[in-house]
């Protein structure tokens, strides 16, 4: 069953699914690993409004511009130390609504950036998040303030982690937020702010930026592991399955296969029994030849239980009907006289053809008397039927009726004598053979029997 072509063109299949799925197990795991990279720019994107603040809005007195070259934005501020936390700063607004964007599968953000200034240069990035519960659109203030500070060296690409921010204290003390809800979530982000740092000197800082850019994967690490392990299950599941179709498939096949071989047999049974019935059976007649009766008897050994006796019919002047009508009428006389003798004795009784207008009747669970009523019923039958050629067919019949232990072949020559008996004694009569000879016994001239007519 292994070995079928079908079953090995299967196992090709499913070796080449399970190579393809290695490769590509492996080449997802290396892509994620050093690519498979999710950018949003947010300095092009055109759905965010680029704007500037200062701290005026807070009581400050502290003054920004912004210039845009393309997609560059430089803002100038000029820094006046007269509140606590001055503070100038780019606002990247993503929605007005309290639906932003999840942040959460991103995992940095990257500027482009040249910062001139007086002091210490650092900048502060924070992330609003706008909270169900906790945040309110009529105050901005509401939204949750994730903020990191870092150092801006000379000019170039700093890229700072997401997960270095935190929920700003200030805020905390500022809303109250209870302690379960101080935790850092980007889940719903509606502004990206850039401002200068918290501890900024006093004086002109002009801040260029270039681009500001979020990178995170398209997949998370979990939805990867997920996904190729759900397609490993599916395939190694699949396997078994696709084999017990593939079995059912060839069981099914062999099974019509069996079906046919199973009619062919029995198209071959039924012709070799019709060839046997053919050699069994005299074409002309359809009684049992010689070898049909050897058949018989070895088929059915009751046919020879005690009692049952045999008898002999031969056609009177038979040659005549050649010699005056013709071969095809002698012919025809010979498959009536068969026919008449059939439809005259009994379904087990045989009817064989010993030679040719000689007939043999086996009857079996017959005494010698019965035997001879049925000798005389054929007779009579004889007499009456219609011939060819408007012929009188009569016959002659010899009966012998089968001692203990006899053998069958005795019987028959018993019933023979007798036949040559009721031919001697003028024909169109029926003869019943003597009792056996037996040994030790003087034997009786033959044929020892009465006559009838
Ligand atoms: P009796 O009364 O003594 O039996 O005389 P008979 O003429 O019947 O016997 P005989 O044995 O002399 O002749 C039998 C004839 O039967 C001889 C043969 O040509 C004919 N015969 C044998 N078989 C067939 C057959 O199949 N068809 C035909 N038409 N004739 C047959
Ligand atoms: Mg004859
Ligand atoms: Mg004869």
């Amino acid at each position: 069953m292994t070995s079928s072509p079908a079953n090995r063109r299967m196992h090709r299949l499913m070796h080449r699914v399970i190579a393809a799925l290695a490769m590509i197990t492996a080449g997802l795991l290396v892509w994620h690993h050093y690519g498979m990279e999710r950018v949003i720019d947010l300095t092009t994107r055109p759905d965010v409004r680029r704007d500037v603040m200062d701290d005026r809005w807070m009581g400050g007195t502290s003054r920004v511009s912004l210039e845009r070259h393309g997609n560059a934005l430089t803002m100038r501020c000029q820094l006046a130390r007269t509140i606590d936390w001055p503070a100038c700063k780019y606002q990247f607004a993503i929605s007005d609504t309290e639906s932003g964007i999840d942040l959460s599968e991103f995992d940095s953000v990257s500027f482009d950036v040249t910062y001139r200034g007086p002091g210490r240069r650092s900048l502060r990035l924070m992330v609003l998040n706008f909270e169900a519960g906790i945040s309110k659109l009529d105050n901005p203030m509401s939204q949750k303030v994730n903020e990191v500070e870092f150092e801006v060296g000379a000019p170039g690409v700093i890229r700072v982690p997401l997960n270095v921010l935190h929920t700003a204290t200030w805020w905390i003390d500022y809303m109250k937020v209870p302690l379960d809800d101080t935790d850092m979530r980007i889940d719903n982000v509606t502004r990206i702010e850039l401002l200068t740092g918290a501890t900024s000197t006093a004086g002109e800082h002009v801040i260029e930026l270039r681009s500001l850019r979020l990178h995170g994967k398209w997949l998370t690490a979990d939805e990867l592991y997920m996904g190729l392990m759900a397609a490993w299950i599916l395939c190694a599941v699949s396997w078994p399955a696709l084999a017990a179709l593939q079995l059912r498939r060839e069981l099914g096949d062999s099974g019509r296969r069996l079906a046919l071989l199973g009619e062919i047999n029995a198209a071959l049974q039924l012709e070799a029994r019709e060839l046997v019935e053919q050699a069994n059976t005299d074409p002309l007649t359809g009684a049992l030849n010689r070898q049909g009766l050897r058949a018989a008897l070895m088929s059915t050994s009751s046919l020879l239980a005690p009692p049952m006796a045999v008898v002999f019919a031969d056609i009177d002047h038979f040659k005549r009907v050649n010699d005056r009508h013709g071969h095809d009428t002698g012919d025809a006389v010979l498959r009536d006289f068969a026919a008449t003798i059939h439809s005259e004795i009994r379904a087990n009784d045989k009817l064989v053809r010993w030679g040719g207008e000689e007939f043999l009747i086996v009857c079996p669970a017959t005494g010698a008397e019965q035997a001879r009523q049925l000798a005389e019923k054929l007779r009579a039958a004889l007499h009456a039927a219609a011939w060819p050629a408007g012929l009188r067919v009569t016959a002659s019949f010899g009966i012998a009726s089968r001692a203990q232990d006899e053998d069958i072949g005795a019987v028959i020559k018993r019933a023979d004598a007798a036949l040559y008996a009721a031919k001697a004694g003028g024909r169109d009569c029926v003869v019943l053979a003597g009792p056996p000879v037996l040994p030790g016994v003087e034997s009786p001239r033959q044929p020892l029997g009465a006559q009838y007519d």
